[in-house]
């Protein structure tokens, strides 16, 4: 398939809708002032073919995305000890919500939420320093240096009371190991990674591949069994309160940030990433969404 006038297409197609509707994610204020008429898209194949259209090259935060590395690294180092720590349900409710952290003593649902990835963070630090791991890894998966954004992790670190409020009350549960603020501090730097929709469509092939690395085929970073798996959370989990939404609409695995990002996953064939910055009440970008749902109806690519 020639994917390329596909992508143009829908670039044209979401053009006039662009700056309409939804709103820029303005908790954080490091990314209250991000333009909200942007919109790229970018794909790589397993055997790494390219297509992309718009704004593919501008690179913005990444945010929950930063979620599905942070859980590839876990699975590599902890194995199935993760999961007496995370959950792995759908938690339908919004993605930094405390009210099931009580009735569930602390244990986030998943690892896609902020208390689990928060939690992830805590267990990455028992064996690694997770900030210089996450650049490191984006990197080699993107063949391309990739960096933190330190204004916008900044910003984070003085307004994310919430993120603070879910690391103390874990922490309360015993279910915190290491000193908050180290946590969060890694937490808040995976968060403001800065990539472009090209970068991460490379960075995400390696789900496509069964964990194989998308520049260096022979190279193994995740197993078959771990990558499947990161794909099945990402589709139950990885939008939030919208997956159901996202799988019936899309019917892809979609990891998304409120950054504007989403990544999603075609098994044994393609990544691809979106990124229009306005997001909808659940925190997934608007456009971003309704473009993977032109690309999977004119494709006929979905995991159904
Ligand atoms: N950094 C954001 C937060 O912690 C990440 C949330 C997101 O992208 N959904 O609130």
């Amino acid at each position: 398939m020639d994917f390329q006038p596909i992508l143009d297409d829908i670039v044209e197609a979401i053009r006039p809708e662009l700056g309409k509707e939804g709103r820029v994610a303005n908790y954080i204020p490091a990314l209250a002032n991000v333009p909200a008429a942007q919109f790229g898209i970018a794909l790589r194949t397993y055997v790494g073919r390219e297509a992309a259209a718009g704004d593919f090259a501008t690179p913005f935060s990444i945010q929950s995305i930063s979620k599905v590395f942070a859980l590839g690294m876990g699975m590599r180092l902890t194995g199935e000890s993760l999961w007496e720590h995370i959950g792995r349900e759908p938690s339908g409710s919004a993605f930094n919500s405390l009210v099931q952290l009580e009735n569930e003593q602390g244990v986030p649902r998943n690892p896609f939420i902020n208390a689990g990835a928060i939690a992830l963070v805590d267990r990455l630090l028992g064996h690694l320093d997770p900030k210089a791991e996450m650049l490191a890894l984006l990197s080699s998966l993107c063949n391309e240096p990739v960096f933190f954004d330190e204004v916008v992790a900044a910003s984070e670190a003085a307004t994310g009371f919430r993120n603070i409020a879910l690391a103390n009350f874990m922490k309360s549960f015993g279910r915190i190991e290491n000193d908050i603020d180290g946590v969060l501090d890694a937490y808040f730097h995976h968060c403001s990674v800065r990539m472009s929709c090209q970068q991460l469509a490379r960075a995400a092939a390696v789900l496509c591949a069964d964990g194989a690395h998308p520049f260096h085929a022979d190279q193994k970073v995740l197993t078959e069994r771990q990558t499947r798996r990161i794909n099945a959370l990402m589709l139950t989990c990885g939008t939030y309160d919208a997956a159901g939404e996202f799988a019936y609409r899309i019917g892809l695995p979609c990891k998304s940030g409120v950054g504007g990002g989403i990544i999603a996953v075609v098994p044994d064939t393609l990544s691809l990433c979106v990124w229009s910055p306005a997001l909808d009440h659940t925190g997934n970008s608007l456009l971003g969404m309704r473009a993977l749902e032109m690309f999977t109806s004119m494709t006929g690519l979905s995991v159904f």
